[in-house]
């Protein structure tokens, strides 16, 4: 029986980190030049530490945090969590797949709170 439960949980879960096909739908790769305007407050990626490039790849986050497309794809190989902020980033899958309708609203509330963060701290 424990066994049984063992397998299955296991066989379910056989990738520790997020799915790369998930990754690839959810998550775009960008050029950082695309996105610098709209990421205001981020430069480095905190994976590798090292700064974006105009012609950089990257992808954002549901949580609107930003790395190389080769590094957080190596980091969601581990883990299913944002490395900034823990986001759980795959459970988004859930989310875009029940509220499909109304992912466009999420997304821009969600955009806009972060929006909110940004300026506070570059007010301070
Ligand atoms: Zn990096
Ligand atoms: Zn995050």
């Amino acid at each position: 029986m424990i066994l049984c439960i063992w397998w299955c949980f296991r066989s379910r879960n056989s990738v520790v980190g997020i799915n790369i096909d998930i990754i690839q739908s959810y998550y775009p790769i960008h050029a950082w030049r695309d996105l610098k305007n709209v990421i205001e407050d981020t430069e480095i990626c905190v994976v590798c530490l090292e700064n974006f490039e105009e012609e950089s790849k990257v992808r954002k986050l549901i949580c609107d945090h930003v790395f190389h497309a080769e590094c957080i794809d190596e980091w969601f190989k581990q883990h299913k969590f944002c490395c900034v902020c823990r986001k759980d980033c795959e459970a988004v899958e859930n989310l875009f797949s029940k509220i499909s309708q109304d992912i466009r609203m999420e997304r821009t509330s969600l955009f806009t709170n972060h929006s909110n963060d940004l300026n506070v701290q570059s007010v301070e």
